[in-house]
């Protein structure tokens, strides 16, 4: 006869689930959705995070796959005044033209309109305590950067599309 019934340890699991460092759950995150979500995705370029990993730059990826800014100034394209159109840097999609850039003197290339038809896609952004409007790629859904409205630059659609240097690559005179 088995006396002794084990005693119910209340407290230890409730314990063990609290670690030392504050995050929580690390083995049920290392596998990682993102290679499956971009399969699913609904961009007709959207590659694996690993595709990406590797044919990127760290800079590059940063800024195009985790919706990074780079630090303003430091871009190649703020003061390119060369005829050409801007593409997509991760798959090649042409989403800017010469024509439509002008100088906002903010510390990254501005356009006051991007390509016509769909070449981008613009999203709510609400990170950072804002409300801001992100701009991707709609090929590859890689981030661009934001576009404002409203700021009195005296351009034909008062519009900023303020982008990121390294999310573009400059093809000279392809205009057009
Ligand atoms: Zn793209």
């Amino acid at each position: 006869m088995l006396g002794f019934s084990r005693s119910q340890p209340r407290t230890v699991p409730a314990e063990a689930r609290t670690t030392t460092n504050g995050t929580t759950t690390d083995a049920d995150d290392v596998a990682g959705t993102d290679d499956t979500t971009a399969t699913q995705s609904r961009y007709p370029r959207a590659r694996p995070d690993a595709e990406w990993r590797e044919s990127l730059t760290p800079q590059e990826y940063q800024v195009l796959r985790l919706a990074g800014t780079e630090r303003p100034g430091t871009g190649d394209y703020e003061e390119n005044h060369d005829v050409g159109v801007y593409s997509c840097r991760a798959c090649g999609n042409e989403l800017f033209r010469s024509e439509t850039k002008f100088d906002s003197h903010c510390g990254w290339p501005s356009f006051y309109s991007a390509l016509a038809g769909d070449a981008i896609e613009e999203i709510t952004d609400t990170s950072m305590g804002m409300s801001r409007t992100e701009v991707r790629c709609a090929a590859c859904g890689s981030h661009m950067g934001h576009v404002f409205s409203g700021e009195g630059y005296g351009t034909p659609t008062d519009l900023r599309y303020c982008i990121n240097s390294v999310s573009m690559r400059f093809q000279p005179g392809t205009t057009g």
